[in-house]
């Protein structure tokens, strides 16, 4: 038996979670778990994102093709209750009513110019809108038209980026810092050097101590810096510090629970498949 079937189970220790961003620690894990976590919430959620659209009217001098792709890439709340892009039956290119929502957009400058945004855009529910009112798609000069029906659907990040959940989805070890004071002299070189300030030297201390753990880069820096060899940096390698951030389509706890269960999805079916060929 190798170490990693040793490991007692992973476990998850949420540090922070602040507007979309969740910090964790995933703890007795190997880094090929880690990563296959980290991969599976990029490009194994369905999500919903606009998948097809007409161009109705364009009389601006920008092409159908490059609006239609800030379009696209403007992220919607997702409706899990839509049948994914791949697994409805209905075969038609625009969707059907369980499988895709329309969204249209009509914006018109009439007197003066207007700076058309994602807010303009109206859906048929509710539960599918821009994620931000605030997405500007393009600016119409004073005659100008754009009307434009657009057809939303579940897909998966490793089809195309309009899919992806995440704009970070990153991790590093978990730090260890070890300060001997029996050979510290207090200079605060290692203070200094360290520009995430994961350290410091309290006021009346005499000897620097961990001030923030997890914002070591564990760049060594303060190593190579101390005269007196009292300062030691090393990593857990059992453990990762996680950074994952949502475009908002879902929060980030649904994206890493949704990506660990297509991890296990993907395993079981690996496993049925052993199985199969076991018994041929
Ligand atoms: S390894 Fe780098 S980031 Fe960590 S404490 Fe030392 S200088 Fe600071
Ligand atoms: S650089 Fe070394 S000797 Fe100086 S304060 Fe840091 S640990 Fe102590
Ligand atoms: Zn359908």
């Amino acid at each position: 038996m190798d170490d990693e079937c040793k490991m007692a189970p992973p476990q998850i220790e949420i540090i922070s979670r602040e507007g979309n961003r969740l910090r964790f620690i995933l703890r007795n894990s190997s880094v090929a778990l880690a990563n296959a976590i980290r991969r599976a919430c990029i490009s194994e959620i369905y999500t919903t994102a606009i998948d097809l659209v007409a161009v109705v009217a364009n009389n601006t001098p920008f092409h159908d093709e490059f609006i239609v792709h800030r379009i696209a890439m403007i992220p919607l709340t997702t409706d899990k209750s839509l049948i994914p892009k791949d697994k409805c039956t209905c075969g038609s290119r625009t969707g059907c009513e369980k499988c895709a929502v329309t969204l249209t957009l009509r914006a018109e400058a009439r007197d003066q110019p207007v700076v058309v945004y994602s807010g303009d855009i109206q859906s048929e529910r509710d539960t599918v809108k821009p994620v931000s009112d605030k997405i500007p798609i393009i600016k119409l000069a004073r005659g100008q038209r754009l009307v434009i029906e657009a057809y939303a659907r579940n897909g998966l990040g490793k089809w195309h980026a309009k899919w992806q959940p995440t704009t970070v989805a990153a991790y590093k070890y978990l730090p260890i810092i070890k300060i001997y004071p029996d050979r510290c002299d207090g200079c605060g070189k290692c203070v200094s050097i360290c520009a995430p300030k994961a350290i410091h030297i309290p006021p009346g201390k005499g000897v620097p101590e961990v001030r923030d753990l997890l914002a070591c880069t564990t760049c060594r820096d303060c190593m190579r810096e101390c005269p007196m060899n009292a300062i030691e940096v090393s990593w857990d390698d059992t453990s990762f510090v996680f950074t994952l951030e949502t475009t908002g389509t879902l929060p980030p706890e649904e994206v890493l629970k949704d990506a660990i269960g297509a991890l296990i999805s993907k395993f079981e079916e690996f496993r049925k498949e052993l199985e199969e060929l076991e018994v041929k």
